[in-house]
């Protein structure tokens, strides 16, 4: 008998038949003798139906009211399905993030989870009761009902399964699995069996939104055992691991990642002098601006262009902010490009095989898409191109890496 945190996305609870599936499932679980806690999301495109309704009041409504209005999406769910699995007769109980007493910081929409108190789960396990949360939110140590991030009831199951000690955490969703590149850009990706927590943090950091960051972060700090399966298939999924494979024939690469959601700004002709970098990105930082990749380049006559990239909804601030900055150190020009995107690929394997970059810039330069800048990890490589390529970029670079091919074909080809 194990304890099991399962947690259900969007799509699979979209609608009262998938949640009777998911009920099907859990009841089939509990009927196994598992302990079983379910977390769930919002019905597919809840949140956004709220979001939007918020908007059509304000454009940027109060964090605090945005979060007791997104948080009820996570609500209905957990009380359908505690419905569906009365109707089976299995007994369960539905929680709200407070209720439970998931604490977080009072970050409003974008809280981090501090502290979760256990006893009423406990209690009804011990009930023999399915206990069944509401994902993404919590509440601060003052009451105020506070939400994750985006994609955050993926870090709810994980932050319960460390809090539980669970013997797995299982993340159900529309996919199969963790795969090499988002399916539902390459034809020909492929389910991993295994991918590691560093490699998983990476894919998930540069934009595969299979699993939310901080839910990987969470699982690699508690060594949670992490598993990516269907909803709606049957299958052993993919599992995130600590073991690394640093056999012969361990891949260079796990997968490729990709992002839509970045802007680029470039400043030119600012001075050469020490300080510039801090003068520039210093009030974007101030100003609470994430800045990812930047690249400096000396001009002529001890004037240097410098560029960086930001998520594409600060775009319209960044600039703002980069305007007076250029302004005051008599720049020639600032110039903003929402058009872009990072291509990334990610794998271990890259600390014992050389030549990562030149094959991945190699693939590029063949299908004649242009690097505008590099950024590099001792697991990553990342490039920025314009956004009308990211779709060739990827399919060019996972077929480049043979990621398309099962291992074992792979050392059959190089041998
Ligand atoms: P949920 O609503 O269940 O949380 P998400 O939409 O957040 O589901 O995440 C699942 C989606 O992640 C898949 O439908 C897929 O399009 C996308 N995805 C992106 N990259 C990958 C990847 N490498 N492997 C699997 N899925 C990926
Ligand atoms: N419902 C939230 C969202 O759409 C949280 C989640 O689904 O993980 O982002
Ligand atoms: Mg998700």
């Amino acid at each position: 008998m194990a304890l099991i945190v399962q947690k259900f996305g969007g799509t699979s609870v979209g609608s009262v038949e998938r949640i009777e599936h998911v009920a099907d499932k859990v009841a089939s679980f509990r009927r196994h003798g598992h302990d079983v806690v379910v977390v769930v999301s919002a019905m597919s495109g809840e949140t956004n139906r709220l979001i939007g309704l918020a908007q059509a009041i304000q454009e940027h409504p109060t964090p605090r009211e945005l979060d007791v209005l997104v948080a009820t999406g996570e609500q209905v769910t957990t009380a359908l399905l505690c419905m569906a699995l009365h109707k089976r007769e299995v007994a369960a109980r539905s929680y709200n993030g407070g209720q439970v007493r998931i604490l977080t910081d009072d970050a409003h929409t974008k809280a981090r989870i501090q502290h979760i108190d256990d006893h009423n789960m406990r209690t009804d396990l011990d009930a023999g009761r399915v206990v069944v949360v509401a994902g993404f939110q919590g509440v601060d140590e003052h009451g105020n009902i506070t939400t994750l991030g985006r994609g955050g009831s993926d870090t709810t199951a994980v932050a319960l399964a460390a809090a539980l000690k669970a013997d797995e955490c299982q993340i159900y969703t529309d996919v199969d699995g963790v795969y090499t590149t988002d399916p539902r850009v390459v034809d020909g990706a492929r389910r991993l069996e295994k991918i590691t927590f560093e490699e998983m943090l990476e894919m998930a950091s540069m934009g595969s939104k299979v699993l939310q960051i901080r839910a990987v972060e969470f699982a690699g700090k508690y060594a949670v055992p992490l598993r990516v399966l269907s909803s709606f298939e049957e299958g052993p999924g993919t599992l995130i691991t600590l073991e690394e494979d640093t056999g012969m024939e361990a891949p260079a690469i796990a997968g490729i990642a990709f992002n839509r959601d970045e802007a680029k700004l470039t400043v030119l002709g600012v001075p050469d002098t020490p300080g510039v970098a801090y003068q520039i990105l210093g009030p974007i930082g101030e100003a609470n601006i994430e800045v990812d990749v930047i690249l400096q380049n000396i001009g002529e006559q001890a004037k240097t262009d410098f560029t960086f990239t930001v998520a594409r909804g600060d775009l319209a601030r960044a600039e703002a902010i980069l305007r007076d900055t250029a302004a005051a150190l008599s720049a020639s020009e600032v110039r903003a490009d929402p058009r872009i995107a990072k291509v990334s690929v990610v794998g271990v394997g890259m600390r014992s095989h050389a030549g990562v970059a030149s094959r991945m810039f190699k693939a590029l330069a063949e299908v004649g898409v242009n690097i505008q800048m590099i950024s590099t990890s001792e697991i990553k490589i990342s490039v920025i191109i314009e956004e009308k390529y990211l779709e060739l970029a990827v399919r060019t670079l996972h077929s480049a890496f043979e990621l398309d091919v099962e291992p074992e074909d792979q050392t059959a080809k190089a041998v």
